[in-house]
């Protein structure tokens, strides 16, 4: 038995990203309003909100180049410019190129869901580093490093979490410097913590709070560079589709001009996304990016440059209907976590800053009614939280992404169909192809076939090692991920015997491919034969392996706060 510190606030938000910081800074607002306003004799309220964040400090693990619809800020913040907000560019033009292994072409027309005029390039570092010091500002608590491990629940209430403990050996024994994780309590928790969040995961499943279809996840991988200036303009917005993906790979790529280097040139962050319901075992989302970047339109604007960030993350692409149930007693779940993303358009931070202010508004409604009763209550009621979904079935997030509900499901027959599929929805209310109120879908790794019997084929080697393309240990360097080594390992892998037997058989260990952080080898025996060899220093928690491990038995849980990525401010 631990004897833990035991913390109280009104409202505990996991995660420091945008959906968290929107929700804690727009109840302030709300508050703050509220109270200038009150009559006489009427409840004010001062709720104390606390903002944890498991990266060394906020940002940390959130990387860079991002293009921004401002809808979300705008609502937040109407005078976000004036107050600072980092720019990098306002988008100034607008291509999107169809791949083919050495040459492409450009679309005649931009789709209308990729058009980008009005809205602005941003390094997503850098935004929710702002938004954290506005938060502090208006009075909430943004504590880092602080990683909330696993929820305090008493049945299907949420009363709050559990932090990690720190100073744990690898065999679970305390350390010298032992510091047992305080337990937070909160009327309300509010799960901001990224897409396949272990809290949420565990959650989701305890509670059966899947929506209509499960989840379906892709991997983005991209990287920072800083490239000579008349290669690529500030606010210049590339997509790209097609090679190297195969026909069957959902996915593609982006180029976005930044703003000035640190050496006369510009920044440009360049990145790759790959579905993880992808059909083959090898599916590699950080080889797939390092090959597009071997394509002569990529090269171009990367030639003579230098390299200096990696990161990869998740990403929720179900859409609508793979949203989970987002309240319940005591809890909300909000941005990635909640499946505020639209594929469709490529963007989730106005998204995620929306779901945090309606959240935001439920709480605040939840917190009047009982300040206006006299009641004291411990835990928001699912009555109370409800508000939240609500509000947004009348709001136009909801709207937006009830238009592209049908998106991601399309591309399950393959790009062509997936294409024809999205440009049907645009005019037809996101009906999509099949004329379909919402087409179904099977979990991510769901979708992974066994190998063939002639096994992998042989991947020819990546080009140009070293100054396009990097392998994943070059690339985790820079990213500065950094774990605590004497500590329990965070990648729980519940049936290990399963992974020499089974799946090097069935699936020829996947792991080794899609993670893209090196983190998973398969190493020689003594005795013979062969064993996983894990690296968990290396991750860069984008829970790539919990999503995407045909057998589930891979659990992403939370290592000591600080650990992880050390994303920087590009
Ligand atoms: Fe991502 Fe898992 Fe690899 Fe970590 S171990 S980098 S979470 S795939």
């Amino acid at each position: 038995m631990v004897e833990r510190d035991v913390m109280e606030f009104d409202v505990v938000i996991v995660g420091a990203g945008p959906a968290g910081l929107a929700c804690s800074i727009h109840l302030q607002d709300l508050c703050a309003r509220h109270n200038e306003k009150a009559a006489e004799g009427e409840p004010k309220l001062e709720p104390e909100i606390l903002v944890l964040e498991k990266g060394k400090e906020v940002g940390a693990h959130i990387f860079s180049g991002a293009v921004l619809d401002p809808s979300g800020i705008q609502e937040l913040m109407p005078d976000w410019k004036e107050q600072g907000a980092p720019i990098e560019a306002p988008v100034s033009s607008d291509a999107t190129y169809m791949f083919k292994e050495g040459s492409s072409k450009k679309l005649p027309f931009q789709p209308k869901v990729l058009k980008n005029e009005g809205k602005y390039v941003i390094s997503l570092n850098k935004f929710v580093r702002w938004m954290a010091e506005k938060a502090e500002e208006k009075g909430v608590n943004v504590f880092a490093p602080l990683a909330a491990k696993e929820l305090l629940r008493e049945g299907e209430i949420v009363k709050g979490v559990r932090l990690a403990d720190a100073g744990v050996d690898k065999e679970g024994n305390p350390k010298s410097n032992f510091e047992p994780g305080a337990d937070v309590i909160g009327k309300v928790t509010v799960l901001a913590e990224g897409s396949r969040g272990s809290l949420t995961k565990s959650l989701v499943a305890d509670l059966n709070l899947e929506g209509r279809n499960p989840q379906v996840y892709a991997t983005g991988v991209k990287e920072v560079w800083e490239v000579p200036k008349d290669q690529v303009e500030a606010g210049q917005v590339i997509h790209m589709m097609g090679w190297p993906h195969e026909k069957d790979v959902f996915g593609g790529g982006w180029i976005y001009g930044m703003g000035d280097g640190f050496d006369g040139g510009r920044l440009v962050s360049i990145g790759w996304v790959t579905g993880l319901d992808a059909k083959r075992p090898w599916s590699d989302p950080h080889r797939y990016f390092q090959l597009s970047k071997t394509h002569p339109l990529v090269q171009k604007i990367i030639a003579g440059g230098k390299m200096l960030d990696y990161g990869a993350k998740s990403l929720p692409e179900g859409g609508l209907f793979a949203m989970p149930k987002g309240y319940g007693e005591g809890f909300l779940l909000i941005g990635d976590s909640g499946g505020y993303l639209n594929g469709m358009k490529l963007k989730g931070i106005h998204l995620a800053i929306r779901s945090g202010m309606l959240a935001a508004q439920a709480i605040f409604e939840g917190l009047l009614d009982a300040a206006k009763k006299g009641e004291e209550i411990t835990v928001l009621s699912a009555g109370h939280t409800k508000r939240m979904h609500d509000l947004f079935e009348k709001d136009w997030s909801y709207h937006e992404l009830r238009l592209a509900r049908n998106f991601h499901q399309g591309f399950e027959k393959g790009r062509t169909f997936g294409l024809l599929n999205a440009g049907f929805a645009m005019y037809f209310g996101g009906k999509g192809f099949l004329w379909s109120d919402g087409l179904s879908n099977k979990a991510s790794h769901e979708y992974m076939q066994k190998l063939p019997s002639d096994g992998k084929p042989d991947l020819p080697k990546l080009p140009g090692l070293g100054e396009i393309t990097f392998d994943k240990v070059e690339d985790v360097y820079v990213s500065g991920t950094k774990h605590e080594e004497d500590q329990p390992c965070h990648l729980v892998i519940t049936n290990p015997d399963l992974c020499v037997t089974r799946c090097t058989e069935e699936y020829g260990n996947p792991c080794q491919h899609f993670c893209p952080a090196a983190v998973y080898e398969m190493v020689d025996k003594e005795g013979g034969g062969e064993k996983l060899l894990l690296n968990p220093s290396n991750c860069v928690h984008c829970k790539t392996c919990d999503i995407a491990d045909p057998y589930q038995i891979i659990d992403w849980t939370v290592p000591e706060a600080g650990g992880g990525p050390g994303y920087r401010l590009l």
